[in-house]
């Protein structure tokens, strides 16, 4: 079965009852070319396992499957298990598990279905959930790359540097954890129904020493936070409302660090964050 020709997978979804879900983010591919080139952007071989986030009808599973030692594909919908048992049948090294991604321990679930393997992601990402999944796979820490297709506008967020309009909490976490890189983008008319938006495939390669040296990784990660909640502030006044600190404390810190006081978090690079952080840690300990 050609699961990327939309007259064989009418037929299909209507053999089985099927119904789109839109709370699910379910837009299937239907371009061939697609699957083949993101299954090949995720460098997958025989000995690769791969994690697919909502496989949906099974069209780049299969594609992975073809490369992969084994491929564990986790989907929401439990409404597509005969589906995916008639697209994947035969298909040895594909364990299909029905559940929520966000409720999964992940690095349990890589060392339990993909050991002795090299661990890495390949999807196309549900967009409603696609912040919080690809949070909790870079936090699992276990895959060396993560290659997902993502709205266009959000893969270029996550590359954004300081000083971007776009550049900002989510992207920075996501850049100390990984090297993102944007490969291509996909039109809306590669996907059935057809999003209203670009999309792209982004490919994130774990880095194997963050950027800088950060004494409090957490004081960090909420800094950063703090620092975009209310992005119109200077960096000491946005610091002191979402950390509940004194305004002294976070401006002695940026001068510390080398910084002027009146800046805004969006013109502060990783290494700036991280030395910032390092300096406010400082300040914080001695205060106890
Ligand atoms: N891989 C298929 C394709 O490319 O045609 C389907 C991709 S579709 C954009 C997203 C898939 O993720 C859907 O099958 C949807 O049911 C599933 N999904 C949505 N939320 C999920 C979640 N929290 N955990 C696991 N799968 C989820």
């Amino acid at each position: 079965m050609n699961l990327t020709n939309q007259n064989e997978i009418q037929a299909l979804l209507a053999r089985h009852g099927f119904r789109f879900s839109k709370s699910m983010g379910q837009n299937f591919l239907i371009a061939d070319w697609v699957p083949r080139q993101l299954a090949e952007a995720a460098e997958v071989d025989e000995r690769t396992g791969v994690l697919e986030i909502g496989p949906g009808l099974g069209c780049l599973t299969a594609r992975l499957s073809e490369r992969a030692g084994k491929v564990l594909a986790v989907e929401l919908d439990k409404s597509l298990r005969p589906v995916l048992a008639e697209t994947l049948e035969g298909r040895e090294n594909v364990e299909l598990l029905f559940g929520d991604v966000l409720k999964q321990d992940i690095p349990a679930l890589v060392a339990e279905h993909l050991g002795g393997l090299r661990p890495v992601v390949c999807a196309n990402l549900p967009y409603n959930v696609t912040s919080p999944v690809l949070s909790a796979l870079l936090r699992a820490g276990c895959f060396e790359t993560i290659t997902v297709m993502v709205q266009r506008e959000v893969a270029k967020r996550l590359c954004a540097k300081a000083g971007a309009p776009d550049y900002g909490a989510f992207g920075i976490l996501v850049q100390w954890l990984s090297e993102p890189e944007i490969l291509f983008e996909v039109p809306p008319g590669c996907f059935l129904p057809q999003p209203k938006v670009t999309s792209a495939i982004i490919r994130l390669r774990r880095r194997t020493e963050p950027p800088a040296a950060v004494r409090d990784e957490e004081l960090l990660f909420h800094m950063i936070r703090a620092a975009f909640n209310q992005r119109r502030k200077t960096l000491p006044n946005a610091l002191a409302a979402g950390l509940g600190i004194h305004r002294e404390q976070a401006e002695q810190a940026l001068q510390n660090a080398g910084f002027d006081t009146r800046i805004r978090g969006e013109s502060v690079d990783l290494v700036g964050f991280a030395k910032i952080c390092d300096e406010l840690s400082k300040i914080l300990s001695a205060d106890l």
